[in-house]
């Protein structure tokens, strides 16, 4: 005599099946999500704490999870729980690499103002060391559209100018997917959204290709399925904190 099938203990095991999915509406022995400390938000005197399945890029202990761009040393400065530029040190990348991803990052341009346009309080944040978000000081600076704060620099302006002063701590919150190749051809190309200081500026906005200047971005380059993090020494006196980044798993899945 065949055993009964055990009852879930809770949902259903009558209903219909989900189209592209083994599992079934209201599935009973569908997995649980994995439980995990969703940390504190920062403030704009005090970093947060990470969730606690993050990978912590800075915490403000020491730089020993970056490099410079060119392998050597990281040249910039880290003090009082804070990572700042040291101008013409060169660029720094991530020792890790990511494709699909969601990297919380804070920064501050110069409480002191000095220059104009791309010329004030300059650095950048690229995913897979290619994919530029723009950072600026973007307070009350007038500059070209596509290369604001939280811009996709060289192709969209942010939605808004969501900047605060000079000086004060800048949150950003990039949810990133990589693009995806097939040998030379391109499948999908990579999408950004991207959240500043809790306002959105981007959503699953399509990037046209690698960051550039003065060019039209393309995917002719394939690269792998994923790279660092990389921030730019623009030569200005930009400052870092809590950089923590959660790698997006199943975006494949839908
Ligand atoms: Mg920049």
């Amino acid at each position: 005599m065949a055993a009964q099938a055990k009852k879930p203990p809770v949902g259903y095991d009558d209903t219909p099946m989900i189209p592209g999915s083994k599992w079934r509406v209201h599935d009973g022995t569908r997995p649980q999500p994995k439980v995990i400390d969703p940390g504190t938000p920062s403030t704009l005197d005090k970093p947060g704490r990470p969730p606690s399945d993050a990978i912590v890029l800075f915490d403000g202990t020491d730089a020993s999870r970056w490099v410079g761009r060119d392998g050597g040393a990281v040249g910039w400065k880290v003090e009082n729980g804070e990572m700042e530029v040291v101008p013409r040190t060169g660029s720094i990348v991530s020792k890790d690499a990511f494709g699909d991803c969601h990297l919380h990052i804070e920064w501050a341009a110069p409480a002191e103002v000095k220059g104009s346009s791309q010329g004030r309080g300059n650095s950048g944040v690229f995913l897979m060391a290619l994919y530029e978000v723009q950072v600026l000081d973007s307070y009350d600076n007038i500059t070209y559209a596509d290369g604001h704060t939280g811009a996709i620099y060289g192709q969209y302006p942010p939605l808004v100018n969501a900047t605060r002063g000079p000086g004060e701590w800048q949150i950003y919150d990039i949810f990133f997917v990589a693009p995806r190749f097939d040998g030379d051809k391109l499948v999908s190309p990579a999408y950004i959204t991207v959240i500043h200081n809790g306002v959105l500026l981007h959503h699953h906005q399509e990037i046209q290709g690698p960051t550039g200047h003065r060019v039209v971005a393309n995917y002719d380059t394939p690269h792998g399925p994923t790279g660092p993090i990389m921030l730019q020494d623009h030569g200005d006196l930009v400052r870092f904190r809590n950089i923590w980044v959660r790698p997006i798993e199943g975006y494949d899945q839908g």
